[in-house]
């Protein structure tokens, strides 16, 4: 595990690997505010690092076991109110279902109770708008700092040009909520996995040009007439390292698919 000044954040960055595969994640603490609780795989690092940082609240981006990882040992143990967007409570409070490659590479997470957010929290120095941005998750919130001009987002970046994704996301909802975001005057970007952007606003408009072009095409060859699974061998003839580490659950069929939904 790395920690990363940047200003007054601090970023705990941890690279988790599954053969060849390697993923990064990481938590952010700002001003009292934990960003996400990281995975439960990384509870030996994490929990003196809690211990030390003077946390007053945890916001979570979503759900994920990669995100919210630690938030039962955080409630056991400590008193610092833990919150998620609302349509996210019923899947933390109730155990997970999560595919084989997902527990051995992030481990299960227990089940706890987070508190509803609002549309706007306060830490000492800042004031923060919390915005609803599905597509990645249901639950998804882009977290935005007034004072610093600051988005952090969990895993709507990731990277620019994604030619796979899992079912539960959806480019059309990902696309609507970068548009969200970009109507936000940022230009620093801080990603659950890619970390600090500084010209992230540009990578922000380059994925969604991307995605954009996507969907164009997609829907284009579709009025041709070509079905669904011609269209994903044409766009996406190779297969990603994802496709066969998730066991398959990680597919550009599921790009294709959430576009002609
Ligand atoms: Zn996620």
């Amino acid at each position: 595990m790395k920690i990363i000044s940047y200003d007054d954040l601090q970023q705990a960055e941890m690279v988790l690997s599954f053969g060849k595969q390697k993923l990064t994640v990481s938590v952010f603490m700002i001003d009292g505010l934990l960003i996400d609780t990281g995975p439960v795989k990384m509870k030996a690092k994490l929990i003196p690092l809690f211990e030390q940082w003077d946390i007053t609240k945890v916001i979570l981006t979503h759900h994920h076991e990669d995100h919210t990882g630690l938030a039962y040992w955080l409630q056991e143990n400590t008193e610092f109110p833990i919150y998620i967007h609302e349509s996210g409570i019923k899947d933390c409070e109730n155990r997970t279902k999560l595919s084989f490659y997902r527990k051995v590479f992030w481990g299960d997470r227990e089940p706890f109770q987070p508190i509803e957010l609002n549309d706007t929290i306060t830490t000492d120095n800042y004031n923060w708008d919390v915005i609803h941005t599905p597509g990645h998750a249901h639950d998804h919130v882009a977290l935005f700092n007034q004072e610093k001009g600051w988005m952090f987002r969990g895993d709507l970046y990731i990277q620019p040009t994604p030619k796979s994704l899992f079912a539960f996301e959806s480019v059309p909802e990902i696309i609507t909520s970068l548009k969200k975001i970009l109507t936000y005057d940022f230009e620093t970007y801080i990603c659950s996995h890619a970390g600090v952007k500084v010209r992230g606003r540009q990578a922000i408009e380059k994925k969604l040009d991307y995605l954009e072009g996507v969907q164009q095409e997609v829907q284009s060859l579709n009025n041709q007439g070509m079905t669904s699974h011609a269209i994903r061998k044409k766009l996406f003839p190779k297969s990603h390292p994802m496709h066969y580490l998730s066991f398959f659950e990680n597919s550009p069929k599921h790009i294709v698919n959430s576009i002609l939904k």
